[in-house]
């Protein structure tokens, strides 16, 4: 068994702080493949998150634009890191495919003083499971993945994070030409459930034992002795995931490819690329172009998480019982669980959104009552609860409607009734309705001025997404919805 506890530290003394590990290049060698980022001709540092990198034990303060560039660009790596591309499987749009980091470079593990991070670069080169594709990403993507996995950070949502971005000075061809770009993604781990599916594929039950026996010591070290471990290790995964997902509809974002091997057994958010944030509180939303159907439309992200937790049960079934019967019927059990626990989470999540102290029977009528009316009007989720959550009074025009002047007597019936004062309560709804999201205009303009060169818009709105569930003066502009029904995003681009 890979042993977590004894790092080998290639670097200890590294003036940076890298204190460099790399458990994963010591799994089954079918996970992976040696990888080495692709040479590239120019280069240049973007953006680099110092906060992330100080919480890392990383201080880069010191380091030359020039030196980060070719460090983050996978030119210059230090000691220690062992470059690996990640095997994966993956239902994508419900349909089975063998892939692997076909774009993404694994450098290996910071452990830093928070707890082992992978440092990953997306769009470094082509790898052993490049298949067709280029290897490569490019700037537009790269900083939207940067913007928006910060905002989700920033609003408390489990989530990589983004160190860095820099641009290769090479072209990229996708419609038409584009800066290259790479992202240096920092993640608890890449493993997601097409890396199990991976292993179940191919039949080899004995690399699956190893892969979630290492899960559960990287993830879930409390389960390392539980005597029904595997079981216990689907339903903590289970678990994160219903949080995760609870969250994601709390804030209204809408991930917008959950297929299997996009979703990460350490319950953070991953791969981000054609998710937004919805504006018009609607179930139907989806933002990604080639998602037709509505699969993965903001309403159905609860049935879809749950779905791949089913690929996932299946990945688990020999782990689970000696019998290929018992241990399907233990998988069904657990699996079924999964609406009530989803909704217990939504649910609590609600009732934070709302002021409501304690559970009462009435409550999901009356958060439903709420959604309902604001499907009706097209009202903006965000900035209605935000509404909810100030002192001033709710003077716009369509708070003056009959449907909705009653559900507000209710609410504020429900509200008296509690010890607290209606300020306090307001206080407290203050920090769980944020008052700015990445709007998408928004973010469609800083990436416009970023690829021509003016990053004074992609700083700004950092900054004012680093604290969502604050407004002053300047960041009260943000909150304006975008008004983009017709809105589209790309995939992996
Ligand atoms: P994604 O849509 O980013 O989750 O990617 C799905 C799969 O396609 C993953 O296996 C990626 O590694 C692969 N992929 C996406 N873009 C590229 C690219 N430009 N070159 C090679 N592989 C890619
Ligand atoms: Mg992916």
């Amino acid at each position: 068994m890979v042993n977590l506890t004894e790092i080998e530290v290639v670097a200890d003394q590294d003036p940076l702080g890298w204190r460099l590990d790399n458990t994963y290049s010591r799994l089954p060698g079918c996970l992976f493949s040696p990888a080495k980022p692709a040479e590239v001709s120019a280069p240049r540092l973007v953006i680099l998150n110092h906060k992330l990198a100080a919480d890392l034990g990383l201080d880069l303060t010191q380091m030359s634009a020039d030196a980060a560039a070719a460090l983050f660009a996978g030119q210059d790596l230090p000691d220690g890191f062992q470059p690996i591309a990640q095997a994966y499987a993956g239902h994508q749009y419900g349909g089975f495919t063998m892939l692997g980091d076909g774009r993404a470079i694994l450098l290996g593990e910071q452990c830093s003083p928070r707890g082992r991070f992978d440092i990953q670069l997306k769009g470094a080169g082509q790898t052993q499971y490049s298949r067709r594709g280029d290897g490569r990403a490019a700037l537009g993507p790269m900083l939207r993945e940067y913007i928006i996995s910060e905002a989700m950070f920033a609003l408390g949502i489990p989530t990589t994070r983004s160190l860095a971005v820099v641009t290769t000075g090479e072209r990229v061809y996708r419609q038409s030409q584009l800066p290259g770009a790479i992202l240096t993604r920092v993640a608890a781990s890449h493993i997601r459930v097409g890396t199990f599916q991976y292993l179940a594929a191919r039949d080899d039950e004995s690399s699956l034992r190893v892969l979630a026996d290492y899960t559960i010591q990287r993830h879930y070290p409390e389960l390392a002795d539980s005597t029904n471990r595997h079981a216990d290790f689907f339903r903590a995964v289970m678990d994160r995931q219903a949080a995760l997902i609870a969250r994601w509809q709390l804030v209204g974002f809408v991930h917008g490819v959950m297929n299997t091997d996009n979703v990460a057994i350490s319950g953070e958010t991953i791969d981000y690329g054609p998710c937004a944030f919805m504006n018009a509180f609607d179930p139907a939303t989806v933002f990604s172009s080639i998602d037709h159907a509505g699969r993965y439309a903001y309403g159905n992200q609860p049935a879809i998480a749950q779905w791949n937790l089913a690929r996932f049960a299946e990945t688990l079934l020999p782990l689970l019982a000696p019998q290929q019967d018992d241990a399907i019927a233990i998988a069904t059990d657990m699996l079924g669980q999964f609406p009530d626990l989803f909704e217990e989470y939504w649910l609590a999540g609600m009732r934070a959104k709302l002021g409501l102290q304690k559970a009462e029977v009435g409550d999901r009528d009356l958060a439903e009552s709420l959604l309902n009316w604001m499907q009706k009007t097209k009202a903006d989720f965000t900035n209605t609860f935000r509404d909810l959550s100030v002192d001033e009074p709710l003077t716009a025009e369509r708070y003056g409607s009959p449907e909705f002047q009653s559900w507000n007597s209710r609410w504020q019936l429900r509200l008296s009734q509690q010890s607290r004062s209606a300020s306090a309560t307001r206080t407290t709804m203050r920090r769980v309705n944020p008052a700015v999201i990445p709007r998408n205009h928004r973010v469609e303009e800083a990436l416009a001025a970023a690829e021509n060169g003016e990053l004074s818009l992609l700083l700004r709105l950092l900054a004012v997404l680093a604290t969502p569930y604050n407004v002053d003066a300047e960041s009260a502009g943000y909150q304006i919805p975008s008004d983009d029904c017709s809105y589209r995003t790309f995939c992996g681009t």
